[in-house]
């Protein structure tokens, strides 16, 4: 720890939690946190920090100095708080009513990015995924132009064992370093992670801090040329300058599309929605995109309640069209909004 200024909690300007702020309790809260070098903001709304634009207010949001004040804080955060790691949000929607306890997101003391021997790189989890791969090409390693399309960062690609194009965080993960609830830091290997589709079992409340990517030796232009050819597939079958978290639900058939010609996985969530008439269904703010219908849009105006709400009848009229229920690929986190829960 160095001896820089600490941070209390911050009162937010009046007004600033718009809804669901009778549910939580900034002050209450931030009385009962430890001190930390980073910042600490009360009340803090999140939307501006989630794709969709949605959300309300963490009770705290904690953005660590670097690690040992991450370690330090919550070594001594009372074991009663609930603790919510954070990534940039792209595969999140927080309901309207907030998050309650601390939110944790990683910033600038979290996102570095070292190329090792052997075609590694040990990447922080604030860096994002499209920055490890370019990192990675420049340093002529293949195997992470996966990342270079996937809008999130590196400790949102581990939790979620995040893919495209037949490959996933699982085939490149080495190492992952994370600090647990106690504060203590564990390195695990990553053939000790019980990853899946869209998943691994990694503790919930774990804040994951570093990675080790282990990649092979290739040709930074042809590295290059096959990132290219991903931004391109994006662009042309989705509705990438939308705000959106990417696929809402799970491709049942439990695989991400390879993108290829002649891709046998047929069973995919798009077809279903299709097929149940869903593909520009709207409530409110909330759109399923016509441009590719398993992506939940918030064309203007959406609430997280709309966006949910939207989803929601989308697998109702799905399971009874086919019998098949989709299941969730984003994240719902948080309260509903306060005029729901009562
Ligand atoms: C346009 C678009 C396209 C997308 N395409 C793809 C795709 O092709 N493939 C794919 O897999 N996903 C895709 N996604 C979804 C999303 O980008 C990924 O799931 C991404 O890995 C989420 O990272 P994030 O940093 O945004 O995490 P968040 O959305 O902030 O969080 C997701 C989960 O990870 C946890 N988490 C985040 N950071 C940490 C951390 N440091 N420690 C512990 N837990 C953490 C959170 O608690 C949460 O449970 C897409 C999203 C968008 C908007």
């Amino acid at each position: 720890m160095t001896d820089q200024p600490s941070h209390a909690a911050e009162p937010s300007p009046p007004g600033e939690a718009k809804r669901g702020d009778a549910m939580l309790d900034g002050a209450a809260l931030s009385a009962r946190l430890p001190v930390a070098r980073g910042r600490i903001a009360a009340m803090r709304p999140l939307a501006d920090l989630c794709w969709l634009r949605v959300g309300g207010p963490a009770e705290a949001l904690f953005q660590p100095a670097d690690r040992d004040d991450l370690a330090g804080f919550l070594a001594a955060l009372p074991a009663d708080i609930p603790l919510t790691p954070l990534g940039v949000g792209s595969n999140l929607i927080i309901r309207d009513g907030g998050l309650s306890g601390v939110a944790v997101r990683l910033g600038r003391g979290f996102n570095g990015v070292e190329v090792l021997p052997d075609h590694r790189l040990r990447v922080g989890a604030a860096l994002l995924d499209s920055r490890a791969a370019m990192a990675a090409a420049e340093a002529g390693i293949a195997g992470l132009e996966f990342l270079r399309t996937i809008p999130g960062a590196l400790g949102g690609a581990v939790r979620m064992n995040a893919g495209c194009y037949g490959a996933y965080a699982a085939d490149v993960v080495e190492t992952v370093t994370y600090l647990g609830r106690d504060g203590r830091s564990v390195t695990v290997p990553g053939g000790e992670i019980g990853f899946g589709y869209r998943s691994s079992d990694l503790p919930e409340d774990a804040v994951i801090v570093e990675a080790v990517l282990r990649g092979r030796p290739g040709d930074p232009a042809e590295i290059e040329a096959k990132m290219a050819d991903y931004i391109a597939r994006r662009e042309a079958s989705q509705p990438t300058r939308d705000r959106s978290c990417g696929s809402t639900f799970r491709n049942p058939s439990g695989y991400s599309s390879t993108g290829e010609a002649g891709d046998p996985m047929d069973l995919k969530a798009w077809t279903l929605i299709d097929a149940a008439g869903c593909r520009g269904l709207r409530r409110g703010g909330a759109v399923m995109s016509e441009k590719h219908s398993n992506f939940l849009v918030n064309a203007g105006g959406a609430t997280a309640a709309d966006l949910e709400g939207l989803g929601e009848e989308v697998r109702a009229r799905v399971r009874a069209a086919c019998g098949i229920a989709l299941e969730w690929e984003i994240r719902r986190i948080g309260l509903p909004p306060r005029e729901a829960a009562s």
